[in-house]
């Protein structure tokens, strides 16, 4: 239901916080959030409202100040690259394990979802049948599963690695998708850039400097840039630190509509 993602300097965690905080009037049953963070993917989910999210977190950071699990993993507090989601579910009850993120290939590759994957039955019977093992009742979690595939195959291939590496994977599982869907990615291994793609369903982007943002309304961005790009139909973009590239979902360049926020926060 809402959305917010950042690649940028600052730690990503508060800033998608900030920025879940700002859509809540649209209310929402469960929030969660995904960080990139020196090559790890650090998540916390919670069904129920922001303040049960924000609660385990604070507990997180109680024990470490930058939310780690003391020395031995890095914190999820400190990284530069996030996601955040509030849902309302459609598909699977609210509950911890089906709010958003969903992770797929141990934990590396972390998507949300805004909308409904009308074909996600048979998306994950395929799946299924190939051996992958799911752990949620969503429409969502199949997209994990096939962005994560898609990278693995296209490493496979020797495709050079990096923020392309995961635009590709996005646009080639969207055009297996069916349905109205905002969907973000971030992957362990690609640390500063986020992709997102819609389809009958919101997407702007905040244009910063030295960091971009993504989300479902301007409102979840608005204290920090007003000049931002709504995402046309059938798009994908992937946004780093200091760069936003736009594509539709063939791959072919395209541009958003750029405008500038003039109304009060
Ligand atoms: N269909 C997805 C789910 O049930 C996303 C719902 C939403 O838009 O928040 O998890």
């Amino acid at each position: 239901c809402g959305i917010v993602g950042y690649a940028g300097a600052r730690p990503a965690l508060g800033i998608v916080l900030d920025g879940l905080r700002r859509l809540e009037y649209r209310g929402y049953d469960s929030a969660g959030v995904a960080v990139v963070c020196e090559g790890e993917l650090l998540t916390e989910k919670k069904a129920g409202k922001l303040a049960n999210l924000e609660k385990v977190l604070a507990e997180r950071s109680a024990a470490d100040p930058v939310c780690g699990d003391g020395a031995t993993a890095p914190g999820i507090g400190v990284g530069t690259t996030g996601i955040g989601h509030t849902r309302w579910a459609t598909h699977g009850g609210p509950t911890d394990r089906n709010a958003h993120p969903h992770k797929a290939r141990d934990g590396r590759v972390a998507v949300i979802h805004n909308g409904i994957i009308e074909n996600f039955a048979k998306l994950r019977a395929d799946l299924e049948a190939e051996g992958v093992e799911f752990s949620s009742d969503t429409d969502t979690e199949c997209a994990a599963h096939l962005i994560a595939g898609e990278l693995d195959r296209l490493r496979a291939a020797g495709e050079p690695d990096g923020p392309r590496l995961l635009a590709v994977a996005m646009r080639q599982v969207c055009q297996r998708l069916e349905g109205a869907f905002t969907l973000l990615a971030v992957d362990a291994g690609i640390p500063g850039a986020v992709v997102g793609a819609r389809r009958n369903s919101p997407l702007v982007v905040g244009r910063g400097i030295g960091e971009n943002y993504l989300a479902s309304d301007v409102s979840a961005f608005i204290e920090h840039t007003r000049e931002a790009v709504e995402l046309g139909q059938d798009q994908v973009v992937l946004i780093t630190a200091d760069d936003i590239e736009i594509t539709d979902f063939a791959g072919a360049p395209a541009s958003g509509k750029d405008f500038h926020i003039d109304w009060d926060a």
